[in-house]
């Protein structure tokens, strides 16, 4: 919990050092850095007024039954485990769950709240360091590994703490890299992309929802780089090299100079694509592909505006609902998803119901679920919106008031059967009679509901789906992960996420002629749409729809300018009879070539 730096004098000449990890988000940056020593969370101390200290010692309390809350549901787990592990896991639980009862630890902190006047998280690091310092003095090794288990208690209640709702996270110095152990979706939510360069951590990869967000966001990444925290401090001077996947701490003048030249030479080249913002996506022979964006967040929108969308393929509503305890509103979700469709006029937009589970987290929706029963493979998607029916009813409403003005549609994530889509329609064509009966202006017909394929049983049966639904969105990257059993967000196997996969490349075709023989409108929305080497296999493949991160948007574009579609289709053809993914690969750069 102290922060490195404190046990690091820093030296004068510091020696550059390169951390190799994954590209997750181009571009380059030079800035300072903002540690997050994920073990070491810096605590602020501040004092609290009198008349506040009962609220402070609740939060405290509070916080105690989310940590308790937490440690049961590990708990759970770890009985699963077999073999003596487990049982062990379950006793250490067992004594951290004793520690949260009542212990020196927690009362310490309540009195010190109560005697000092300070903040519950500055309450619990002050009691366990003069409690680590008196066990330390005892230098025996049974007493050392209580400590440990104090310390992981403490580390808990302060992470809870300084996470909890209505208190802003310590802030970033204006062009500040942050770095960190690991970045969950919810903190990249919370960074302002006009105070950050870049940010990069130790662990996540290349396709999951961190690395989409840095995207999102215009903010070179890297992440997967072990040992960063190793041998960085809060200030140094770092490099991210979003590009090459690569970390640069303490560079050398002559380092920084060579990249702030490649710095500008990309600005340069961006700045040419920008004049395509206003040109048609038509390849050579004539073939009209539409380009949409993705949307995480709202701030994204003005970067929408300038990419020349047509219109939104996929808006993410999983932002409305991270850092924080409580499920917004219908009045606050109508108002957030006013300010993302109202700019595109009359573009469609096509609002993704709620994708919470996996790797996405949301306290309120899963505070009386155990941790595990929303996994990848667990109460994720439609699934976990079915299983709360009054979230989806809410959001529903929301997402129909807002299409009483606007070109909307509505999309299912995680969809695996047509029984999930009729149930989802029918609650809101129940929302939809309600809200008229309250005198609201609905569209007639109602907005389309479509589905995300991105389970390849969805794939597999999409000839039944498209009988359900109204349109398809391909999703390549949990496509990619289901089909292939690659966590998207688990650097250790992120060398094995690969969406060119011959058995992924199958999946997407056969869905394909599923929606094109059943005359419904598909398109594709995972990250591979954004990525110009592999337009032409999508264009080839029938698909005529893409939709991506803002930004890369002229790529893409320029590329389908160079292009013949049909040239394309019959490269697509002779790539589908591939069984090699490197075969496959080196098939798509050959054809790329030749434009
Ligand atoms: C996908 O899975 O490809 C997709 C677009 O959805 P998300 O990345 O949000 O899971
Ligand atoms: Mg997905």
């Amino acid at each position: 919990m102290t922060p490195k730096s404190d046990k690091r004098p820093s030296q004068k000449k510091p020696k550059e050092r390169v951390y190799k990890g994954l590209g997750a988000a181009h571009g380059i940056a030079v800035g300072k850095a903002f540690v997050r020593f994920g073990d070491r969370i810096e605590v602020q101390t501040y004092n609290v007024a009198k008349t506040k200290v009962t609220a402070e010692v609740k939060r405290l309390d509070g916080a105690v039954k989310v940590a308790r809350r937490q440690i049961r549901s590990l708990q759970e787990r770890a009985r699963g485990m077999p073999g003596s592990a487990g049982e062990e896991l379950v006793y250490l639980f067992d004594a951290y769950l004793a520690m949260l009862d009542d212990s020196r630890l927690v009362r310490g902190a309540r009195e010190s709240i109560e005697k000092n006047r300070i903040n519950a998280e500055a309450a619990v690091e002050r009691e366990f360091t003069t409690l680590a310092k008196r066990f330390e003095a005892m230098e025996d090794a049974y007493i050392a590994a209580r400590l440990d288990d104090i310390r992981e208690v403490a580390k808990r209640l302060i992470g809870i703490l300084v996470r909890a709702p209505g208190k802003a996270p310590p802030k970033p110095p204006k062009g500040g890299i942050v770095v960190a152990e690991q970045l969950s979706p919810a903190d990249m939510a919370q960074i302002d992309p006009e105070n950050v360069a870049a940010v990069a951590a130790a662990l996540g990869g290349n396709e999951g929802h961190t690395a989409i967000m840095a995207r999102a966001l215009g903010l070179p990444a890297v992440l997967g780089a072990a040992d960063l925290l190793d041998g960085i401090n809060q200030g140094d001077t770092v490099i991210v090299d979003g590009y090459a996947g690569r970390i640069v701490v303490n560079p050398t003048p002559e380092t920084v100079k060579k990249y702030e030249k490649r710095q500008a030479e990309k600005r340069r080249s961006a700045r040419a694509l920008e004049r395509l913002r206003n040109q048609p996506a038509v390849s050579r022979d004539g073939t009209e592909i539409q380009l949409m964006a993705n949307v995480e967040l709202p701030v994204e929108m003005e970067a929408v505006q300038v990419s020349g969308a047509q219109g939104v393929g996929l808006l993410r509503s999983e932002f409305m609902f991270m850092n924080r305890d409580d499920i917004p509103s219908e009045e606050e979700q109508t108002a957030i998803l006013e300010q993302i469709v109202g700019p595109m006029k009359s573009l469609p937009v096509t609002i993704r119901t709620l994708d919470i589970g996996g790797e996405k987290p949301a306290p309120a929706l899963l505070s009386n679920i155990d941790e595990a029963a929303a996994s990848a493979l667990g109460l994720r998607g439609i699934r976990l919106s079915l299983a709360n029916p009054d979230t989806l009813r809410t959001q529903f409403r929301a997402i129909l008031r807002v299409s009483a003005k606007r070109n909307v549609r509505i999309l299912l994530p995680m969809v695996t059967t047509p029984g999930e889509v009729k149930r989802a329609k029918a609650l809101l064509a129940e929302e939809a009679d309600n809200l008229k009966k309250e005198g609201r202006k609905l569209p007639d017909p109602l907005p389309p509901v479509g589905v995300m394929i991105e389970v390849p049983g969805a794939a597999l049966a999409a000839d039944s789906l498209a009988r359900a639904s109204d349109f398809f969105a391909i999703g390549s990257n949990d496509l990619t992960m289901y089909t292939l059993a690659v966590d998207r967000a688990n650097e250790h196997v992120a060398h094995l996420f690969n969406t060119l996969h011959p058995a992924v490349l199958r999946l997407i075709q056969f869905t394909t002629q599923a929606a094109l023989r059943a005359r419904i409108p598909i398109s594709i929305c995972g990250e591979i749409a954004g990525d110009p080497r592999y337009t032409a296999l999508l264009v080839g493949l029938g698909l005529n729809d893409l939709s991506m991160t803002a930004g890369n948007i002229p790529l893409v574009k320029k590329r389908i300018r160079d292009m013949d579609a049909l040239a394309a289709s019959q490269r697509a053809l002779q790539i589908m009879e591939q069984s090699d993914a490197g075969r496959i690969a080196m098939m798509i750069d050959d054809f790329n070539a030749l434009a």
